[in-house]
């Protein structure tokens, strides 16, 4: 049976706050009998959006996380819900707003913190994947139809084609300790929850006669290689117009790296870095 699936590109979002704000203007004062109460004109809606900077300057970036309910095949709000909370066979889980009346004790019961409670209808409330507009012919949820930079795509698919998907796509759940088997996938989630290391690499021409200091200028298309503590290469890329590089996708508190630098017959390095966060070790002179 096909399943709604929702999609998040991590490098796709700019923090906008379109879905944001459509999520707010399609549940705000609005009561969608057996889906869900209105929600709260003040305080977060249904879907949140993280943010994580990293490495140092000049070397930094920021990734944005949109975060709604992950509609889990193993909810735990479903288990600690007795009742209030169901998994519909289209894989939505709903809080339905009558027995989620009074249910305050739910809203801890979510490892990924989306459930809220309304205090104005007593209620514990959270995302539907909007299933009164699905359920009426709607291809998305407003959150989805909203978002400028295509960050958010919905499918209502196979398991065994979301399956290949996850290969192909190399897409990744948030989380994965917390064992719930999500409806949300993400793509270069390493933006999120992975470091990097960064630098640029920059020739000197020395001092120039009056004992000046020479010019600086950055080294564009240089061979970068990175090489882990035990010498096996991890990375190799080539350094931008700008003469920068960028090393993704490791792991925090990983240990002592060495990079190094080849260019015309010239090397530079190997230069030590110890990743404990995103790191931007400077300019690498060649
Ligand atoms: Fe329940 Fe939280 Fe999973 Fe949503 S993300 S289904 S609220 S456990
Ligand atoms: Fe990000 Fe799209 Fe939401 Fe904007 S609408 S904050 S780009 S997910």
């Amino acid at each position: 049976m096909k399943r709604y699936r929702l999609i998040i590109d991590v490098e796709k979002c700019e923090n906008c706050g379109n879905c944001f704000l459509s999520c707010k203007d399609e549940h705000v004062g609005n009561d969608w009998p057996d889906y869900a109460g209105g929600m709260p004109d003040q305080g977060p809606s249904w879907i949140r959006i993280e943010a994580r900077e990293r490495g140092q300057y000049p070397l930094i970036d920021v990734a944005y996380l949109p975060v709604p309910c992950m509609h889990c095949d193993k909810a735990p709000c479903v288990d600690a819900s007795k009742g209030a909370f169901l998994k519909r066979a289209d894989g939505v889980v709903i809080a339905d707003p009558e027995k989620s009346k009074g249910r305050k004790d739910l809203e801890g019961a979510c490892p990924y913190g989306a459930i809220q409670w309304n205090n104005e209808l007593q209620l514990a409330q959270k995302c539907t994947f909007c299933a009164h507009l699905l359920d009426k012919g709607w291809k998305t949820p407003r959150c989805v139809q909203s978002c400028p930079t295509g960050a958010l795509t919905f499918h209502s698919i196979e398991d065994d084609e979301m399956d290949r998907l996850v290969k192909e796509q190399k897409l990744e759940i948030y989380r994965p300790e917390a064992d719930t088997r999500p409806s949300v996938y993400y793509r270069n989630l390493h933006h999120f929850t992975k470091c990097f290391i960064a630098g640029s690499v920059a020739t000197r021409s020395g001092l120039i006669p009056g004992g000046e200091e020479g010019k600086e200028e950055c080294v564009e298309g240089a061979r970068v290689l990175l090489f882990d503590s035990k010498g096996t290469r991890r990375g190799e890329t080539r350094t931008d117009p700008f003469g920068d590089f960028k090393f993704d996708g490791l792991d925090g508190d990983s240990g002592t790296y060495t990079v190094q630098v080849e260019t015309g017959g010239r090397v530079a390095g190997p230069v030590a870095v110890e990743v404990r966060e995103s790191v931007s070790i400077g300019i690498i002179y060649i």
